[in-house]
């Protein structure tokens, strides 16, 4: 049987080959025995390639790991047909129609391989499913300001449901699998006009290609982002000079100024829309930490809502929409348990150190694009209001190792290392 919490009483799987890299930079030992997710990223990735290991050796050393007591082993199933629609940096191996063979030569071989494993019972396998898929079809299709025809033909051809579906009914029937369905982040989704269609977008998927809401264990919010986890200097609640912080130019209307409020909210959006009081949730703070010395210690000033606003937000991004190798970024709490109300854990999901983009346009064979949302010389499209991108120069292809991004992020780091 599930338990309620898989990282209670768990230690946390340390992937060695993300280890290795953080531990070979400088001041980098500190964290190299953090827990990081495991990205199957494409279909090679199951089996292991020459710079990773595949799954069954992660599985393996994650016993070895154990010694016999509690493991949570984080993954990441990131492959749907046509992914990353809104964005190019992350486009993957698979075209918008391939459905089917992302079901036989994607998620059925993830499954088998997590099938020998369940009668390990001390191993407890987290995933997050698909990042970013199902909140695209909710805000970047057509008739929205961020609108893109790739995400209008996955929303038309029914493919990313059906994926998710699919990954949810495959691995949810396994005894010791977790899954986790991505939630997107409150900079995202924190809206009243997009919070509870997200919800109901996550139980249509729970409910597609044989799935049930039984198959979710939970959510996670903020992968691979940078939204802070809690702004301590100001509350959506404040009011300056009579006008609501909602109305400062940062939080432009939003519900939600940070990802502990989200996640508890878009659970609460959740059960409303279906599924179990039970469903717990993860917050990625692998590089929401936005430490430092630039971090403001107080509230800004009471002279205006967006000085006020802006004086006090620990999150430093120009816009919130801002996604790409973002300056000025540090590591946020390390992975834990339980750590508040409804939160199962805070997790490392994205690896730090790996870029989410390449700056310039970098030819490959993995199907990635160059987005220019990564490129520091941009000055945005309609999904971040039209502002610069925020980005790091010099970035390798997503998923690749960025030393000055790591750098960044040590010495940024809240909690310090
Ligand atoms: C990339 C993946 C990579 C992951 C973790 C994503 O942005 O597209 O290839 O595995 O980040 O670094």
């Amino acid at each position: 049987a599930k338990v309620d919490n898989p990282y209670e009483g768990a230690q946390l799987y340390v992937n060695p080959d993300w280890s290795a890299k953080a531990a070979a930079e400088p001041g980098g030992d500190a964290v190299a025995n953090e827990s990081t997710g495991v990205w199957l990223d494409h279909i090679a990735a199951i089996e292991g390639t020459s710079d990773a290991m595949g799954l069954r050796k992660h599985l393996d050393t994650a016993l070895q790991q154990a010694d016999g007591k509690p493991i949570v082993v984080p993954l990441v199933i990131y492959d749907l047909p046509g992914r990353d629609c809104a964005a190019l940096a992350s486009n993957g191996e698979l075209g918008p129609e391939e459905i089917g063979r992302y079901k036989n030569d994607y998620i059925d071989p993830i499954r088998d391989i997590l099938q020998e494993y369940s009668s390990r019972t001390n191993l407890r396998v987290v995933t997050t499913i698909e990042p970013d898929s199902l909140p695209n079809l909710v805000t970047n299709t057509s008739g929205q300001p961020g609108g893109t025809p790739e995400c209008d033909t996955m929303k038309q051809n029914g493919n990313y449901v059906e994926g998710v579906g699919y990954a949810l009914a495959q691995l949810g029937a396994v005894g010791n699998v977790y899954n986790y369905v991505d939630a997107g982040h409150h900079g995202w989704l924190g809206w009243d006009s997009n919070l509870q269609p997200s919800a109901n977008v996550m139980f249509e998927a729970a409910n597609a290609s044989g799935a049930t809401p039984a198959d979710v264990h939970g959510f996670i919010v903020n992968t691979a982002n940078y939204s802070a986890l809690k702004e301590e200097n100001f509350s959506v609640t404040d009011t300056v000079n009579g006008q609501t912080v909602r109305q400062s130019e940062w939080v432009d209307w939003n519900q939600y100024v940070d990802e502990l409020g989200f996640a508890q909210g878009f659970r609460q959006a959740a059960v409303s829309a279906g599924f179990s009081s039970d469903i717990g949730m993860l917050i990625d703070t692998s590089r929401n930490g936005w430490g430092g010395s630039e971090r403001p210690t107080g509230p800004g000033p009471n002279t205006s809502v967006d000085a006020y606003v802006d004086g006090g937000r620990y999150d430093r991004r120009i816009h919130v929409g801002n996604w790409c190798n973002q300056a000025g970024a540090g590591l946020g709490e390390r992975p834990q348990a339980s750590p508040a109300a409804g939160i199962d854990a805070y997790v490392w999901m994205k690896p730090p150190g790996e870029s989410d983009g390449s700056s310039t346009e970098i030819p490959n064979d993995e199907g990635k694009g160059f987005d220019r949302m990564c490129d520091p010389t941009y000055q945005g499209n309609a999904r971040n209001g039209y502002n610069p991108s925020g980005a790091l120069p010099d970035a390798p292809l997503s998923g690749k190792w960025f030393p000055a991004q790591f750098q960044q992020l040590l010495k940024n780091a809240s909690p310090p290392v």
